[in-house]
């Protein structure tokens, strides 16, 4: 055979197509974009409309492996013509999908992508598919009253913590580029009158799939059910073939897959310190993937009740703690999607009821993994853990530092106290450290200690094991601050900078200290550094 040796390389114009979804899907009859309801369809297509000057800001060299790209090939000029939109490559079927959603706990009727227009699939070298999806590359059907653009600071936001989540092991959607579209966007950051030009930019973000729960509830709530098995046979089909043909027994066993994956993921969450900010159901991924960064955030003190999403500040439906409690009401929503291809309710529920144990069982093995404990053992464990997680914000504790410096507390020594010296600088405040909370603190440790010495190893390897999954670096909110105020001055260094450090967030990286502080004072109440909006 004379096929290619190179199999690890193809030129932009060498991607190979292979659109599973448009194919084997219903599509909207209407090719135009203007604003509508679109129904017994599962998708739109639709054109990116052309950007003026784009400019390539950053890529995700791991991403764009993924794709068989080479960095010469996101060197040239074409690669930003493409990944803005400007420019479709043949064999591509660029379309909006059609999802309703659950937004803030009320059903929300039609939503779809309104500023997200899917490309086509690219099939790798691997066989894998991976949709491309321009994000911020204009209007759509289901645009609304809004302009299907995407500004500078949410591009960046998105595109950088993707990457970042992927690199922490978190399930995610993927970011190949972050390319500035030289056009101003209007928004109004706020929603509090004071609208301005700030620049556009558009990401191209790569997932096996970007459907949503929404993209079934939709379906369900229209009682188009003939549609509806179709796009729930195509998804079993594609991603989780493992439970074809989607049987009434299958669709089952594939919604307890689903609930697994969504725990799992909610697990992962609260390892790494994430606040997702808008759990509706249209930002749900069926893959069980974090989707859609809009305003989310990360723990610095640890906060259980915190959220960076000013406009859920009030009600605070999807802070920290909630966030596994949400998904299961998130679940249960895609529950009543599916009953009809089932006609039973009692499996579905029953299904559902195993959620809190699904979930229950992989937190407290993370939970275990944190605090570099080989197994968890509930009759002591959970106090144990309880008992920290009570602690933690009764002072501002730095939850990043916190987990990461336990792993260098020492087991033995002179005094309780003494086991404290590693952990001080998780602390935001000094004086808040009186005497009542470091004996607090002390007696933690203390127990902390005896239970690792129980352990057969004792604490041997204790800190290799836990450096796996206590990050060192995480995407601080201040972080990503920082980068886009540098963008905005036309300077790409400390973007790039930051997508380097966030490919090892478990390793330390000396030369890189800076990035792994805790939130500088400025910082506690600058907009975009604590408190976002989901305008963007
Ligand atoms: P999100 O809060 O980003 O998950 O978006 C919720 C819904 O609003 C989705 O249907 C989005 O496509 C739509 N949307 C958000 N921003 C825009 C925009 N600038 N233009 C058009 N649609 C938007
Ligand atoms: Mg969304």
């Amino acid at each position: 055979m004379t096929r290619a040796l190179n199999v690890s390389h193809r030129s932009l114009e060498q991607l190979v197509f292979d659109n599973r979804f448009t194919r084997e899907l219903p599509a909207d009859a209407q090719t135009t974009n203007t604003r509508r309801q679109v129904e017994k369809a599962c998708y739109s297509r639709v054109q990116p409309t052309p950007v003026q000057a784009p400019e390539l800001v950053a890529y995700s060299k791991e991403a764009a492996a993924l794709l068989d790209l080479q960095p010469k090939d996101v060197a040239r000029p074409a690669f930003s013509q493409i990944f803005s939109g400007n420019t479709l490559l043949p064999g591509m079927d660029s379309h909006a999908m059609c999802y309703g959603g659950h937004q803030f706990g009320n059903w929300a009727g039609q939503l779809g992508d309104g500023r997200a227009i899917n490309l086509g699939e690219v099939v790798n070298q691997q066989g894998e598919h991976w949709m491309l999806q321009l994000k911020g590359a204009g209007p759509t059907p289901y645009s609304r009253g809004a302009d299907g653009l995407a500004v500078l600071r949410s591009s960046l936001r998105e595109f950088l913590c993707s990457e970042a989540m992927y690199h922490l092991g978190v399930p995610t959607t993927r970011a190949l580029s972050l390319i500035l579209s030289g056009e101003s966007v209007m928004r109004d950051m706020f929603y509090d009158g004071h609208p301005a030009l700030e620049p556009g930019a558009v990401v191209c973000r790569l997932a096996p799939s970007f459907l949503r729960f929404g993209n079934f509830e939709i379906l369900a709530a229209r009682g188009d059910l003939t549609t509806l098995k179709q796009l729930v046979e195509v998804t079993i089909n594609h991603h989780f073939p493992q439970f074809a043909p989607a049987t009434p027994e299958h669709i089952l066993a594939w919604f307890e897959h689903v609930c697994r994956l969504t725990a799992q993921l909610m697990v992962e969450w609260l390892r790494v310190g994430f606040v997702h900010g808008v759990m509706n159901t249209d930002n749900m991924s069926i893959l069980g993937l974090t989707i859609d960064y809009g305003p989310y955030g990360w723990l610095e003190d640890y906060d259980p009740t915190w959220t960076p999403n000013t406009t859920d500040a009030m009600g605070r439906r999807y802070c920290f703690g909630r966030q596994a409690q949400i998904a299961h009401w998130n679940l249960a929503r895609l529950a009543d999607a599916i009953h009809p291809l089932i006609a039973q309710s009692a499996p579905l529920e029953e299904i559902l009821r195993s959620y809190p144990h699904l979930f229950t069982q992989s937190w407290q093995e993370m939970m275990a993994n944190k605090l570099g404990l080989q197994v968890f053992i509930p009759a002591t464990d959970q106090r144990l853990v309880e008992d920290l997680l009570a602690l933690l914000p009764q002072i501002e504790t730095d939850m990043t530092h916190f987990f990461r410096k336990l792993a260098e507390v020492p087991l033995v020594v002179d005094r309780d106290q003494d086991r404290l010296a590693p952990l001080m600088d998780a602390f935001y405040q000094p004086k808040q450290l009186d005497e009542n909370i470091r004996e607090k603190f002390s007696q933690w440790l203390a127990r902390y200690a005896n239970r690792l010495c129980e352990q057969p190893e004792a604490g041997r390897g204790r800190k290799e094991r836990m450096n796996l999954v206590n990050p060192k670096f995480v995407l601080r909110n201040y972080l990503a601050q920082l980068a886009i105020d540098k963008v905005g001055e036309g300077d790409f260094s400390l973007v790039n900078k930051l997508l380097e450090v966030l490919r090892h967030p478990y390793e330390e990286q000396p030369d890189m200290e800076e990035f792994a502080r805790k939130r500088p004072e400025w910082a506690r109440y600058r907009p975009g550094c604590s408190m976002l909006s989901c305008s963007s």
